[in-house]
């Protein structure tokens, strides 16, 4: 899921010309779980606009319940069928939800004034309700089986593919001391599996050119191809 915290209000405030319409939308997966821009949030942000003079003309969340915004299809379908009146009266959107929603927005509209009303901060995982955190950073090359399943390139302060660096102090992080080693839970998690060995392996200098953006995938009858600077790697998945 894509992790997304709300703009300051100033900030989007700053974005509208005076009387611009706006339809602010929200998004009922990610941007619901992070309260930033689920069905709550999206009428507080109405409200919270019009009581600061915005000319808000409608908000909305596309269904059904649970759906990405990054869903082209359904955003699509969802405001053909019941914003379509609203949307081509509004002269902008705010969109409380993560980039790929946001562009999702610019689509479905077929080219919309869009303004974000929300930061994305990371793709995560939902350990509880509660609290998301950053495992996996999209590196484009996964070499968490050499980690015991833990990413150095994500939870290390440096990224270190091999460490640790030498400032870990009773297993916390030189950089922040609040924060745990990433290398000693690794090592901790290898030694647990009875893989220790894998701590004296090197890894090699990842290819930065598979973590080049922007980057895409191509779908086609169960294979895929995965387009980077690094060039095109074909993936036959039933083979
Ligand atoms: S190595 Fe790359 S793909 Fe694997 S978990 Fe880390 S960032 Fe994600
Ligand atoms: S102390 Fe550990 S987590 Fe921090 S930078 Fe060094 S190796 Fe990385």
């Amino acid at each position: 899921m894509h992790a997304t915290i709300q703009k300051p209000i100033d900030e989007i405030v700053s974005y509208f010309k005076p009387g611009e319409k706006v339809c602010i939308i929200g998004c009922d997966n990610c941007a619901a779980k992070c309260h930033s821009g689920g069905i709550a949030e999206t009428e507080e942000m109405a409200n919270r606009l019009k009581k600061r003079g915005v000319n808000v003309i409608a908000w909305c969340v596309p269904q059904p319940p649970g759906v990405s915004l990054c869903k082209l299809s359904n955003t699509r379908k969802f405001f053909l069928e019941k914003y379509d009146a609203q949307i081509r009266d509004a002269d902008s959107f705010l969109v409380l939800a993560c980039g790929q929603g946001f562009h999702t927005v610019i689509d479905a509209t077929e080219g919309g004034l869009v303004h974000p009303g929300c930061d994305a901060i990371f793709g995560g995982e939902s350990v509880t309700e509660d609290f998301i955190a950053e495992y996996c950073c999209l590196c484009g090359e996964c070499i968490v089986d050499y980690t015991g399943g833990l990413c150095p390139v994500t939870l290390c302060a440096k990224g270190l593919l091999n460490g640790p660096c030498g400032g870990a102090k009773n297993g916390k992080c030189e950089v922040d001391r609040n924060r745990d080693c990433a290398w000693q839970l690794i090592y901790d998690k290898l030694k647990a599996l009875g893989r220790l060995d894998q701590m004296k392996s090197y890894i090699e200098p990842k290819n930065n050119a598979r973590w080049s953006r922007p980057r895409s995938l191509v779908l086609d009858k169960g294979a895929a191809t995965f387009n980077s600077l690094a060039g095109d790697r074909k993936i036959a998945n039933h083979e």
